[in-house]
């Protein structure tokens, strides 16, 4: 048996980037960007005002109050997105909104609030310090700065940041194609009759989600049947993606024919005993140079497996900088053993409550039992030597889904 951190590097040190490709920045999100993006110019291009108010020359306003208002000459009103025709001298204001360019001569904003309009004049009652309420040149983003580094997941913020810095299009890497191939005689489609000894082919979907939930493109080639050359000719269709999975057939049963087709087609296909639960059995290797996972079709072990070994695999060739799921540490509930000499990846649920985050098993851990997963938003890392776990310990989850971005309420 290999560890899942041997399996992991080995995996790793197999797998490729993906070549980028030019978008448009408006179907850019949830993509990882290829290139680093340096600002053009300045952000804000010039000083403006970061209210609404009057532009002046600090000593006019220096020990102005209520009851000895500073009195300055309008001379010019002044919206956002025009320069202002006058420049401001002693004793002169111009009135100013948000986000207009510094008049020439002023170099302070009263805001609106301080003052009081008095015919053709301003009173100003408020003495304000020099500079305030200015946003200065470049205060944001300053030309050359690097705003948007290579391998960055592309989220609302580098889509506003990209669109500041005046690039409509930007390089992503490809989303990796991922075909994916369930094998048994017991399997049928989703919309078949279910007939005495069938089940239906869960993992076929619970696969190509996981695939699209990591931003890749999965389709499914369908039911490979438990004969050599049925499967020879599904994974023939799937060297047409970049990354191939099947599910099942890799242990040691008499139908589990994966094992030698993989062999046959793929150059330095690996069979390993993997020390985790669930999902011992795994293949990995490159078919046609793509790479190919031969996953246990226990539904659960195909997920655990995925989540480990596939997930990680994909995120790196679509050019991620950060490949894996959080580990975070969590306050135990309940008590759990287990024998010692594999990983056990525990479907659990972790909340955070009164300060710390604690976690409890999501039910039954059969490996073929899906309702654990759907009630778990964690796996609970329970190490191979340890044999028993104390509530109260504290110890590592592994976060592997969205749940921690949604709350039914606001927490502030
Ligand atoms: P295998 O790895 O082929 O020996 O399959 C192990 C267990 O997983 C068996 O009980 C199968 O029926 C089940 N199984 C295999 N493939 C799938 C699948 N695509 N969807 C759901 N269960 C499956
Ligand atoms: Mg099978």
């Amino acid at each position: 048996m290999i560890s899942v951190e041997e399996a992991l590097s080995l995996i790793l040190s197999q797998i490729r980037e993906m070549g980028s490709e030019r978008v448009d920045i408006t179907s850019s999100l949830g993509r990882v960007i290829a290139e680093d993006i340096y600002a053009k110019r300045n952000n804000p291009p010039w000083d403006n005002s970061a209210m609404d108010g009057y532009a002046v020359m600090n000593e006019d306003i220096m020990s102005a109050n209520r009851e000895n208002p500073a009195i300055l000459k309008v001379i010019e009103d002044l919206p956002a997105g025009y320069t202002a025709k006058n420049s401001v001298n002693k004793g002169e204001a111009i009135r100013i909104m948000t986000g207009a360019p510094i008049p020439m001569g002023a170099d302070t904003v009263v805001m609106v609030e301080d003052t009081e309009k008095d015919g053709e004049n301003v009173k100003i009652l408020r003495e304000t310090p020099l500079g305030e309420n200015i946003r200065r040149t470049g205060e944001d983003i300053k030309t050359g700065e690097l705003v948007v580094p290579e391998g960055s997941l592309i989220r609302p913020a580098e889509v506003g940041i990209m669109a500041t810095c005046g690039r409509a299009f930007v390089s992503v890497y490809q989303r990796p194609r991922v075909a994916v191939v369930s094998t048994g005689d017991e399997l049928v489609d989703v919309d078949e009759e279910i007939t005495e000894g069938k089940i239906v082919t869960s993992n076929s979907y619970t696969l190509s989600a996981m695939a699209a939930d990591c931003g890749a493109d999965p389709f499914q080639l369908g039911i490979a049947r438990d004969t050599r050359e049925a499967l020879k000719e599904k994974l023939r269709q799937a060297l047409h993606a970049d990354v191939i999975i099947t599910s099942g057939g890799v242990s040691v049963g008499d139908f589990d024919f994966v094992k030698d087709v993989l062999k046959e087609l793929g150059s330095e296909m690996k069979f390993w005993k993997v020390a985790m639960k669930p999902g011992k059995p795994l293949a990995f290797g490159t078919i046609g140079g793509k790479p190919a996972f031969g996953l246990p079709g226990n539904p659960v072990s195909c997920m655990v497996c995925f989540e480990q070994f596939v997930r990680p695999s994909i995120l790196k060739m679509m050019g991620h900088s950060r490949i894996y799921r959080p580990v975070i540490k969590a306050t135990l509930k309940e008590d759990i053993k287990k024998k010692t000499g594999r990983k056990h990846f525990m479907r659990s649920f972790v909340r955070f409550e009164d300060g710390q985050y604690t976690v409890t098993t999501s039910g039954d851990q059969g490996s073929g039992i899906l309702k654990s997963m759907v009630a778990a938003n964690a796996l609970l890392i329970f190490p191979e030597e340890l044999s028993l776990l104390k509530a109260g310990d504290k110890v590592k989850v592994q976060l592997i889904d969205r749940s921690f971005e949604y709350s039914e309420a606001p927490g502030y």
